[in-house]
């Protein structure tokens, strides 16, 4: 069957590339073996390469070969390049090999394959949603799959999956067809996200427009000012003063006295030469990323860093590469291999938000000088809460001038909306002349500017809100963990409770909101896909009756297995 044959019988208005993601293909006694990925993940790379994975000089092959034997411990041989395809919206470029090894190659990232099946060859027609260019594949192989020498197969171009704007553009309705079969999967999957409605203001309680209402356990607020009056009268004044939109970006009409007032207080507060203020702290990363590396340049990513990092750095252009979870082991590993890229920028989550742990900054000090690199980091949720005072972790860890470029968000401790970056008087220069996340939008309203201007006092002068938050975690650790429960790393205001199952993590939530604690599961692929969690995030609202509530709604650990 070639594709135009998928097309005669309309196949190739269920191949929706994103959704089902066939990773790669192995070959072994008349059976391939398919990997999906799993859903929403956009680098999932096992079976595939990176373009952007080969050392300057390195040939392709090679490249392949010792990337996989590094990251999934086992050695193959290359048959045939079968094509390149665009995965993740055109972020980046995926060749795509068949390859043969002796070694068992099951053993995927959980994070990253849903799925991983052998199939028989001759089955294979028969399976519903298999890409187009695999089917093509798989017919070149025989009934039988591959047999004789490589070189002695026919070469096949497969087309992967078709570029937008190609010469087969799908109809309108084949669109909305594809949409509704991924929401079909999601459900399915348990994954569907469906929207809750708050029918009061951030604060203690959270109350739905059902009329339900609980305790908040789910709030980024983390020092109770979202909702705080001063904050408020900030606003209102300044409402009153500037008006509400901004009418422009910052560098046509939008930048106002509230601006530059924000940005000033950040440069003494951070004890920096200069600051910025962006729109959302996802703004302010992909800002950051894109004004430090281009495509040839290395970034090298925690794993568990946030979408927005990710997001930067894959629309950069720049080469990707991931690092398991503070594993700085294998960031100096990686860290050698590019010796020779143009740059080596190392991103990184300061605390990271769906576990509570925090960075090994120091290490990632001597790591970033011992070989060049640049270090960019997110004190999203560390900002006004730790350090002494309240700068956050490169404050608590002593290496505030060691960091080339941190970046901050207004909308977690600070209670409010919008981002910042900050660091040397050039960088921020470049990032107003070169980062188009920043020069392509509007400009936060001034209102927004003054809340966090207030909010940045508030962090000043009383530090016993990020004292009590952090002292209730603390607390709540020590009990979930005498309880049986396990908190993983958390050494912050975020408490995980790992739980494993994704239904069984849903299931607590719910039983937990039924007692009046709203305390959300979080589930693939926000984390790895046995890692469903409940995440329990206390703020300086929360009294200490409420963690002794929610604890008794809890029970120990061996009453709910
Ligand atoms: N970085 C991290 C680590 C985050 O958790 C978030 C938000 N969840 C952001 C950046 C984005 O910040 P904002 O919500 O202000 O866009």
């Amino acid at each position: 069957m070639s594709m135009a044959g998928n097309e005669e019988q309309g196949d190739s208005r269920r191949v929706v590339p994103e959704r089902i993601g066939v990773a790669g293909i192995w070959c072994r006694n008349g059976q391939v073996l398919l990997t999906r990925r799993a859903a929403g993940i956009s680098y999932a790379n096992l079976w595939c390469f990176p373009g952007g994975g080969i050392d300057p000089g390195e040939d392709e092959e090679r490249a392949l070969l010792r990337e996989w034997r590094e990251e999934i411990g086992t050695s193959v041989r290359i048959l045939r390049k079968i094509g390149s395809s665009d995965v993740s919206n055109g972020r980046f470029l995926l060749h795509w090999y068949l390859v043969q090894g002796q070694d068992e190659p099951l053993r995927p990232n959980p994070a990253e394959v849903a799925e991983v099946r052998w199939v028989d060859v001759a089955a294979l027609g028969k399976w519903p949603d298999l890409l187009a260019s695999n089917r093509q594949l798989i017919e070149s192989l025989g009934p039988e799959g591959l047999t004789g020498p490589w070189h002695a197969l026919p070469h096949v171009t497969i087309p992967c999956d078709a570029p937008a704007g190609s010469s087969n553009p799908s109809t309108p309705h084949a669109v909305w067809q594809d949409l509704q079969e991924q929401m079909e999967n999601l459900r399915r999957d348990g994954m569907y996200r469906i929207l809750r409605t708050a029918a009061s203001p951030a604060g203690r309680t959270f109350h739905l427009d059902d009329g339900r209402h609980a305790i908040n356990f789910a709030s980024n607020d983390y020092l109770a000012l979202a909702s705080d009056a001063r904050i408020g009268a900030a606003v209102c004044a300044a409402v009153q003063r500037w008006g509400w939109g901004s009418g422009g970006s910052q560098l046509i009409c939008g930048r106002t006295s509230a601006h530059a007032d924000l940005e000033k207080f950040i440069v003494r507060f951070k004890n920096v030469q200069a600051a910025i203020a962006l729109p959302t702290g996802y703004m302010a990363n992909l800002a950051a990323i894109r004004t430090l590396a281009a495509s040839d340049d290395v970034i090298l990513l925690d794993k568990l860093n946030h979408a927005s990092i990710i997001d930067g750095a894959s629309s950069c252009g720049a080469h990707m590469r991931v690092f398991p979870h503070r594993n700085y082991t294998k960031l100096e590993s990686l860290l050698q291999r590019y010796a020779s890229a143009r740059r080596r920028v190392i991103v990184t989550d300061t605390l990271f938000s769906m576990d509570g742990d925090v960075a090994d900054l120091p290490e990632l000090v001597r790591l970033k000088q011992r070989y060049n690199a640049m270090l960019i980091i997110d004190e999203a949720h560390a900002t006004g809460m730790l350090g002494p005072r309240g700068r956050g972790l490169a404050e608590l860890q002593g290496v505030e001038e060691d960091i080339d470029v941190t970046v901050g968000t207004l909308s977690k401790a600070l209670g409010g909306m919008g981002g910042f970056i900050c660091g040397s008087r050039l960088l921020i220069e470049a990032v107003v002349n070169l980062a188009r996340p920043f020069i392509f939008t509007t400009s936060m309203p001034a209102a927004s500017c003054a809340a966090a201007l207030a909010a940045l006092n508030i962090v000043e002068n009383e530090p016993q809100r990020r004292e009590q938050a952090l002292m209730l975690a603390r607390y709540l650790r020590e009990r979930l963990t005498d309880a049986g429960w396990n908190c993983g790393q958390s050494v912050t205001q975020i408490v995980p409770v790992m739980i494993g199952a994704a239904d069984k993590a849903v299931a607590m939530s719910s039983r937990l909101l039924a007692q009046g604690y709203f305390v959300p599961a979080i589930r693939p692929p926000a984390v790895p896909s046995d890692g469903a969690r409940l995440r329990i995030s206390i703020t300086a609202g929360h009294a200490r009756e409420d963690i002794d509530g929610l604890l008794t709604a809890m029970g120990p650990r061996d009453r709910v297995d």
